[in-house]
């Protein structure tokens, strides 16, 4: 592969072009397995990104792209349907908790969080309340990039100094400061009900991600809080829209993570995981008063359509995923997995250096006092023979939850070693 050409002409993830990060090229992957273009093998450690759930290459996706394929790979869906939108539409009705069963097929997670936004402003714009257009929500969230999700990103992670003056100004209450398992404290939701009570009437909805933190932080907090946050959004007349796009489809060991805490939003976004990791394809999906509030107001109509909403290959894959969830083996596989992140990383909360160990569901966090060298860590882990990207002071697993104990085994040993010599240099 013509690496100089990558380094001097391809963007990557949140890098330079002028110092560009180290990239190593991939050459296939299957299962749990990363294969590297000299051979090497890594034991996947990220699930790309929450995505890969059931690992790479699997028989039954690539079944599902490939039969989709020889009948159509794309129309618009202007005026038109097809038969994986619509399967996919019901199995997404039939997980989530009633009344969510309007459907909105879209690109990626970012777009996902736009069209949340959209709603929920058509919303008080048809219910006869356009004041109420702002966002409110919690610090260390993240929520995508484009403009509108980056609004309500965490300010100091998401740089929103960078972007003042053109990003939309949102309120922001304390990140939950009661963690998952922890009795709950009912200060730990004080500034969100002082913002509530302050500003409700300005407040078209609350976003945040529910029980899980991601990229904002891998912080793990008490679902009581989302219980406390759901009767105070009906109470002051707020839209809830959680964000489900990276703890959705049993990452965090419930299908979704509001079951944890048995709370119903009006608006949830999912992505990342739902075709398997196959393909980009999101969707939000609303509750029937959102929608028919929307469709009775002006314009009559919900103002959003990407070119390739619904795409059929992504849909006919995320039917596929789902299908493979169905059987319900993942929950064994994924309590499995919880015990064996728990047991693997303990030894790193007693190292130096170390702030925090947690695990929850198929996500093991290591928290560090202090943030890590990205580039030299990585290699670290590639030598071990581990596919491992941490960022900040976060080293984390959310492995593929077809991983094998002998595999976990060895992505927590490569973690406890890379630590331990990261705390020994000082
Ligand atoms: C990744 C992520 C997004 C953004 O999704 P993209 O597909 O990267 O646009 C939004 N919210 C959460 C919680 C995420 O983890």
């Amino acid at each position: 592969m013509d690496l100089d050409f990558d380094r001097s002409h391809l963007w990557h993830p949140y890098t330079s072009m002028q110092e560009p990060l180290p990239v190593w090229p991939v050459s296939r992957a299957e299962g749990s397995t990363i294969v590297l273009e000299d051979g090497r093998r890594l034991v996947d450690g990220m699930s790309s990104w929450w995505a890969a759930i059931h690992g790479y290459n699997h028989p039954v996706l690539n079944r599902a792209v490939t039969e989709q394929l020889g009948r159509m790979s794309h129309v618009m869906f202007g005026g038109l349907t097809h038969e994986p939108a619509i399967e996919l539409g019901r199995q997404l009705v039939e997980l989530l908790p009633a009344p969510l069963d309007r459907v909105f097929f879209c690109d990626s997670g970012s777009v996902s969080v736009e069209v949340s936004v959209k709603m929920a402003l058509q919303y008080w714009q048809a219910a006869g309340r356009p004041e109420k257009r702002r966002l409110l929500t919690v610090r260390s969230g993240y929520h995508g990039d484009t403009f509108m999700s980056m609004s309500v990103c965490d300010p100091v992670t998401g740089m929103h100094h960078l972007f003042s003056g053109v990003l939309a100004e949102q309120l922001f209450a304390e990140a939950p400061s009661c963690g998952f398992g922890e009795p709950w404290r009912e200060e730990a939701i004080k500034d969100m009900r002082r913002q509530l009570e302050a500003h409700a009437g300005e407040v078209a909805a609350v976003i945040i991600e529910p029980v899980v933190q991601g990229a904002g932080g891998m912080r793990f907090y008490s679902p009581a809080y989302l219980q406390r946050l759901g009767a105070l959004c009906a109470e002051h007349q707020v839209l809830l829209i959680f964000d489900e796009i990276a703890t959705g489809f049993g990452r965090t060991g419930r299908m979704f993570a509001m079951e944890h805490a048995g709370v119903v939003p009006d608006i949830v976004c999912v992505g990342k995981a739902l075709t398997g990791g196959y393909m980009t394809l999101a969707a939000t999906i609303a509750t029937g008063r959102v929608a028919d509030t929307i469709s009775r107001g002006m314009p009559g109509l919900f103002m959003h359509g990407p070119t390739f909403m619904a795409n059929p290959l992504a849909c006919a894959v995320a039917v596929a995923s789902l299908g493979l969830l169905q059987g319900g083996e993942w929950r064994a596989r994924v309590a499995g997995i919880e015990k064996q992140l728990g047991s693997g990383l303990a030894p790193c909360a007693v190292m130096a250096g170390v702030r925090d160990v947690r695990v929850l569901g198929a996500i093991g966090v290591v928290e560090l006092e202090r943030p890590i060298e990205m580039g030299r860590i990585q290699k670290m882990f590639v030598d071990r023979g581990v596919w491992v990207r941490p960022f900040g002071r976060l080293v984390y697993l959310m492995p593929p939850f077809i991983s094998s104990p002998g595999e976990l085994d060895l992505l927590t040993s490569a973690v406890c070693e890379v630590v331990e010599q990261e705390g020994r240099a000082g």
